[in-house]
């Protein structure tokens, strides 16, 4: 049983209080154990061009050097090349950097069979040159809002929008063609400055390439709320009302057969849905969800498809290296390479890998540290939500 599917039949189970925390703490325990991962994720440079208001990382300086005085180059083609079949390797950002994609390139040579996918804010036409020879299997330009409020969420300076669109102008440039499987994509994370603009931005962004007249700025629109993490966030994390227009929107954009994803990390939005769709409609959804692996659960809304992520079974989800070849927790990023140093936040760092460090042993030291340290808080927090959802 993976992990979501031993969550569904454990969480609402804990929330009706039919079983005890340290029952449940075990099985999710013995679950995610058993799913291997098939997922890097690799922060791959500490600096960004930009310092957005929904950001999840402080502000930082270029980590480059101590990459690659960390040999993070090495450390990274010893784990791909560990992952099996139709697995994915995702340069989660911030930024990057001419020397990342030499990289890339040299992990697809050696591993063909596992698919590269970037992340970025649409910098990366400054050093477009790079992928001469190169194309990803998946590129997401995260789009956040029409201009005025994609700027107001990312970019005082007023350039941020323009920027994401050269982005997407020339993202099939540097992606496989879609008949090879490429993709192109557009993460939205949606924030109370934003929340009313999902129709208008699936309008822009499903609209013809004016580079690629066949196809258009994207194939795939996701849709995610934040995880306020930094005093920046919040302000302007979502609240109930919010929630029932993000709700709304996607319904009419997955009604009228667009693709558009809706993924909820966050259990607090989860809750706000629960009551704006109804208590018992909820409770039915569950019982008819489906789970896949590696941490995602499929809820129907009302007809929307929901992919909820419970944060409790983080580590079914993949391996996650910071830019100093450190392997760490979900949500280490949170914190700077100066304070990840300190003692105090060592419950952050599962280890510091090295060149011949096994793919097996980190997933088995990945999950001891989250349940050492974390899934108990977020299974609080899950069950919590559930037991509101129970009592009608
Ligand atoms: S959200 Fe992305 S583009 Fe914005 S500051 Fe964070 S890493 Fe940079």
């Amino acid at each position: 049983m993976n992990a979501a599917e031993t969550w569904l039949n454990t969480i609402p189970a804990l929330a009706r209080e039919e079983l005890g925390m340290e029952i449940a703490e075990n099985r999710l325990g013995g679950s995610i154990l058993e799913e291997k991962p098939r997922l890097i994720n690799a922060l791959m440079e500490r600096y960004c061009t930009l310092q957005c208001k929904h950001c999840l990382l402080p502000e930082h300086h270029s980590t480059s050097k101590i990459s690659r005085e960390s040999r993070l180059d090495n450390i990274l083609a010893n784990l791909v090349g560990q992952l099996p079949e139709k697995s994915s390797f995702l340069h989660e950002g911030r930024i990057v950097l001419p020397w990342h994609i030499q990289l890339l390139k040299k992990l697809k040579s050696e591993t063909p069979n596992v698919l590269f996918g970037l992340i970025d804010n649409g910098t990366y036409t400054r050093i477009i040159k790079s992928f001469r020879n190169y194309q990803l299997d998946w590129l997401d330009i995260s789009c956040d809002g029409i201009r005025e409020n994609h700027n107001a969420q990312r970019d005082p300076n007023g350039k941020s929008y323009d920027q994401m669109m050269n982005g997407l102008l020339h993202a099939r440039d540097v992606t496989k063609p879609p008949e090879q499987g490429g993709r192109v994509t557009s993460l939205m994370t949606i924030t109370t400055l934003n929340h009313k603009d999902i129709k208008r931005v699936a309008d822009d962004l499903f609209k013809q390439n004016t580079n690629h007249p066949a196809l258009d700025y994207i194939d795939e629109l996701h849709i995610t709320t934040m995880s306020p993490k930094q005093p920046i966030n919040y302000s302007i994390d979502l609240e109930s009302g919010h929630m029932a227009t993000v709700f709304e929107s996607v319904k009419e954009l997955q009604d009228a057969g667009l693709i558009v994803y809706l993924r909820l990390y966050n259990t607090k939005h989860l809750g706000l849905l629960a009551r704006h769709i109804g208590y018992k409609t909820f409770q039915k959804s569950l019982e008819h969800a489906k789970s896949y692996s590696h941490g995602i659960i499929e809820l129907e809304l009302e007809g929307v498809q929901l992919y909820y992520m419970p944060s409790s079974i983080w580590p079914s989800e993949g391996i996650f290296i910071d830019a100093n070849a450190s392997q760490r927790v979900a949500y280490a990023q949170v914190h700077t390479l100066e304070q990840l140093n300190d003692p105090a936040y060592a419950k952050y760092t599962v280890q510091q890998l090295k060149e011949d460090s096994g793919l097996e042993d980190a997933h088995r030291k990945n999950v001891s540290q989250w349940r050492k340290h974390f899934m108990k808080d977020f299974l609080e927090q899950e069950t919590a939500v559930l037991r509101e959802v129970y009592a009608g």
